[in-house]
């Protein structure tokens, strides 16, 4: 007989409390046994450990039982032990702690350019990115482009963009681009120039910006809609090629603890490859994939005819696995390159103010307002990106307005993320959030860490301060998903717990912190935000998100346990053991627990 499950609402009240508080346990039912368990199946107990639940308690429990792929029972070693079924896998966490899977709310889940393309997240000088440029060549014939990402001049000795002169140097015969790690920006070589036609006579196009020195020569660095001039002339990567950007993406995610993604371009053959990786089972992420919806009414009518091909959220295909979820929109640009659509003029090198710059948005305002109209009216799901207090106030307006005029509940409409909202802003949301279950941040702590120099380059002592205002949320009660935009940041999701709460930058450039503290959180609110409240925004909180009888045994296990280690130490947790649906994808070579693993599955 199968063990049968109680839907979680009913559950739940059956929760006692022990004496020390400290474990939640879900009493047998009688009469319902594991005598058909078996190990393929996704039966599977964790003992000894400390297990944060992330359930509405904040709950934490010694031991854990996984049925069928499914949370049977979180409760003591003793409750848990009692009713383990003779096949089921049993691992001791010697006291190691587990949570549930961590999620991204915005990362765009792709590998391919960091296999195939030149990788510069790491250089900390421009001839570094010369030498990276210089081995490639060697590898291409002349004419072939030579690409690349991840280069941030606030992490160069020499402080500025990477420019076409640096590049023709090495690349004369080649086109070279090499985009910054924003996705915002990026350098071409002259070759790259001359094949997309971008000579000093080049206006300009609407939306973005051709970089120029004080003579009025393009300087090869192309900001926002001006990067597509040269990066609509680059060949896509193959079929094979994107498939293995995936699959590295997916085995990298689990390797981090990490079991659940939404993906915001998933544009060309990307929606293809996650149904075939499905079918293959082949797939180790949960996706929640948004397509791009594009600037004007035409586009966004083309977008609205493929998201109305597909079943809607909460409805998946595996289980839970992939959602065609909706439909991303670009409200501005970017806090690093200065382009995102704000009130106050931007800064350069923290002092200095970029006069008359505040930035611009990159769809015309009424524009975006007709997009929206057109998939809130069809009942899409709507995220968009705005970073600028402007720009946020106008699509947190935008949604408010359609929500009076066509009340709908549950749409989930996101502002990707939200960097400095005004107190309206935040106002707006707490209303929206609770009469619509609309209007949710989707953030991305990190960026005060791995692009927080420039951020503290650009925003200004004044503004700085309310980046991502994590307490003041909490405080209005407002929730937020946390994420990476992974190329943007790294992905692991313990650098966004780490900089929920400590708010440090990369290298210091303007200080250590120069966001403050006002708006740091504690460790157990930032987990929420990769948790439950992340899983909230991927429509998935009733499957994941929490550990908690009823939902899907997604589970990562820590050497260390996060709430009590000091906070710098957070962005050093290791992830021992990943577990999805009940199921072993991830385990650390050199961790003892693997080899525990190992004996217990041979027994
Ligand atoms: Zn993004």
């Amino acid at each position: 007989m199968n063990y049968s499950l109680r839907p979680f609402a009913r559950t739940s009240a059956f929760f006692l409390c022990s004496f020390a508080a400290l474990f939640v346990s879900v009493p047998a039912c009688p009469g319902q046994s594991w005598s058909k368990s078996n190990p393929e199946s996704g039966d599977l107990i964790l003992i000894n450990g400390k297990i944060i639940t992330v359930d509405t308690n904040d709950s934490i429990a010694q031991a854990l039982a996984v049925h069928e792929g499914k949370i049977a029972a979180v409760g003591s070693n003793e409750e848990i032990r009692k009713r383990s079924p003779k096949n089921a896998r049993v691992i001791d966490l010697h006291g190691r702690t587990a949570t549930p899977g961590l999620i991204d709310s915005h990362c765009h889940f792709d590998e391919t350019s960091a296999i195939y393309g030149v990788e510069l997240s790491k250089i900390t000088k421009i001839s570094e990115a010369v030498d990276l440029v210089r081995q490639k060549l060697a590898t291409q014939k002349p004419g072939e482009w030579i690409t690349g990402s991840g280069w941030d001049e606030g992490k160069l000795a020499e402080s500025r963009y990477i420019t076409a002169a640096d590049l023709d140097k090495v690349a004369p015969n080649h086109p070279v681009w090499l985009a910054h790690t924003t996705g915002h920006y990026g350098a071409a070589n002259s070759f790259a120039l001359r094949l997309a036609k971008i000579s000093p006579e080049t206006k300009d196009p609407k939306g973005g910006t051709i970089d120029r020195d004080a003579n009025g020569f393009p300087t090869g660095v192309l900001k926002e809609e001006a990067m597509s001039l040269v990066t609509s002339l680059i060949p896509p990567y193959t079929r094979d090629q994107q498939r293995n950007g995936l699959l590295k993406m997916m085995a990298d995610f689990n390797s981090e603890g990490m079991t659940a993604a939404k993906d915001p371009g998933t544009e060309g053959e990307r929606w293809d490859l996650y149904r075939e990786l499905l079918q293959q089972n082949k797939s180790t992420v949960r996706i929640f994939a948004l397509l791009y919806g594009g600037r004007d009414m035409e586009s966004a009518r083309a977008t609205l005819a493929r998201l109305e091909a597909q079943p809607k959220p909460p409805q998946t295909f595996g289980d839970g696995m992939l959602l065609s979820g909706g439909v991303k929109l670009y409200m501005d640009g970017s806090g690093g390159g200065r382009t995102a659509w704000v009130y106050d003029p931007w800064f350069k090198k923290a002092r200095e103010v970029d006069t008359g710059n505040t930035g611009y948005p990159n769809i015309d305002p009424p524009v975006y307002r007709e997009m929206v109209k057109l998939f809130h009216d069809a009942g899409i799901h709507v995220s968009t990106h705005a970073v600028g207090d402007r720009a946020i106030d106008w699509v947190v307006d935008t949604y408010a307005e359609r929500l009076k005029e066509k009340p709908t509940k549950g749409l989930r409409h996101g502002i990707i993320h939200c960097n400095i909202p005004t107190d309206h802003a935040i106002d707006t949301m707490a209303r929206l959030q609770r009469d619509f279950d609309s209007g949710y941040p989707e953030t991305q702590a990190p960026f005060m860490w791995w692009i927080g120099d420039i951020y503290a380059a650009s925003f200004g002592a004044k503004r700085e301060q309310r980046l991502m205002p994590y307490k003041t949320y909490t405080q209005k009660h407002v929730i937020w998903a946390g994420g990476s935009d992974y190329f943007v940041t790294p992905y692991p999701a313990r650098y966004g717990l780490w900089a929920s709460v400590v708010r440090k930058t990369l290298n210091g450039v303007y200080g250590l912190q120069p966001f403050g503290t006002a708006e740091s959180v504690d460790i157990h609110t930032a987990l929420k935000s990769y948790t439950i409240w992340a899983a909230h925004q991927l429509f998935l909180e009733q499957r994941i998100g929490s550990l908690e009888p009823g939902k899907d045994a997604d589970i990562a296990v820590w050497d260390r346990d996060l709430y009590s280690i000091p906070s710098d130490d957070l962005k050093n947790l290791h992830c021992e053991l990943t577990v999805l649906r009940g199921k072993i994808v991830y385990r650390a070579s050199e961790s003892t627990l693997s080899s525990q693993v190992d004996a217990v599955a041979e027994r």
